[in-house]
């Protein structure tokens, strides 16, 4: 819908106007109004392109799309009834949770062994654990390929299926080559369409499902759902949603938490949501009152750091993983929450 900043389009601005939208296949149809007339694009109109042509004419005000930017990802697209399902839960239909070590630490193996176990005992359904990390200080444990074999003997001893982050496609093809069943798409790299395109290609044709994360700097909803629209056009719609805090970050958190995303994601895509409050909050204690507070506003589950003894860990798990008790409080009351909102809306 074009809108002219004057009441009107003179005959050579309408005529401009119609020749642009002609160029992409689409008519003008005016609407007459008591005061203004406004300017019904016929057709398919998505192409940036022609948005952009419009949008620079020093005659428009704005323009007002009814189509959605996103073909796929959108609510109202016929993958609308697309179900993901890991780990024995449907999405939409039981709460997911996913859970386990920010960073594995090849040395220690052990320890992720016994957290995936626990992790498995307190209810979770997928399990978590760094192989790469992207760190901030380049001197701070960047990961291990070792990792990866320590990942998918947890899958293996405790039958979880396994997410970790890849952040390259060195990193992408061991992954898939191992049988990782859940990519992560770090909130660094929600923004880095090249990674974006090849992990779309790479899942292609696969049952990999993709948990990709809310950058620290997406402000819209758009550029979200785009960067999942980024995957799912080469063909694998297993695409679940992650906020996990933004920045700035709200003085004494590590970002600013954005759970209360969930009520605008559910209107405006099918996809998932699964929240991260651990790298919300980036403190223990803090996790379980904002991991509920996700499930309040409608997230489908959440992806939680947990260790069997933070302490011990590496990368963000002395500050930020919950213990397995905490864990298992926290799926109990998230689950109590679910019920009640499931109860009272009948689900999705
Ligand atoms: C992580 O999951 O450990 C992680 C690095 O997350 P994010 O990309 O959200 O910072
Ligand atoms: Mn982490």
């Amino acid at each position: 819908m074009i809108l002219p900043k004057a009441a009107k389009l003179t005959p050579d601005q309408l005529q401009e106007v119609t020749a642009i939208v002609t160029e992409f296949g689409c008519r003008i149809h005016p609407i007459v109004g008591a005061l203004r007339t406004i300017y019904a694009i016929l057709g398919d109109e998505r192409d940036e392109l022609m948005i952009n042509r419009l949008e620079g004419l020093p005659y428009i005000e704005r323009i007002d799309r009814i189509q959605s930017p996103f073909k796929l990802m959108d609510s109202r697209s016929d993958l609308a009834t697309h179900r993901i399902r890991i780990g024995g839960v449907t999405l939409g239909e039981e709460l997911l949770v996913i859970a386990g070590h920010c960073t594995i630490d090849p040395k220690h193996p052990e320890y992720f062994y016994e957290t995936a176990h626990a992790v498995k005992e307190a209810g979770a359904r997928v399990l978590r654990g760094g192989v790469w990390k992207p760190r901030t200080n380049p001197y701070a444990f960047q990961g291990d390929d070792k990792s990866l074999d320590i990942l998918m003997e947890a899958s293996r001893r405790t039958g979880l299926p396994v997410d970790t982050e890849v952040m390259d496609e060195c990193q992408l093809k061991l992954a898939l080559d191992a049988g990782v069943h859940m990519l992560q798409v770090g909130a660094r790299n929600a923004l880095n369409y090249s990674l974006l395109r090849q992990i779309g290609a790479a899942v292609a044709g696969r049952a990999t499902i993709v948990l990709l994360k809310r950058s620290l700097h997406m402000g819209t909803l758009n550029e979200f759902i785009s960067a999942a629209e980024y995957i799912a056009n080469f063909g694998n719609p297993n695409i679940i949603l992650c906020p996990r805090g933004t920045a700035p970050a709200l003085d004494g958190y590590r970002n600013h938490p954005d759970e209360s995303i969930v009520p605008l994601l559910r209107e405006h895509t099918w996809a998932p949501v699964v929240v991260d409050p651990s790298h919300a909050v980036g403190k223990a204690s803090y996790v379980p009152a904002a991991a509920l507070a996700a499930i309040a506003y409608g997230a489908d589950g959440l992806c939680l750091e947990a260790h069997v003894q933070p302490s011990k860990g590496i990368g963000d798990d002395p500050k930020q993983a919950v213990t397995p008790d905490v864990l298992a409080a926290i799926i109990h009351r998230a689950r109590a929450i679910w019920d009640l909102n499931h109860a009272e809306t009948g689900g999705r």
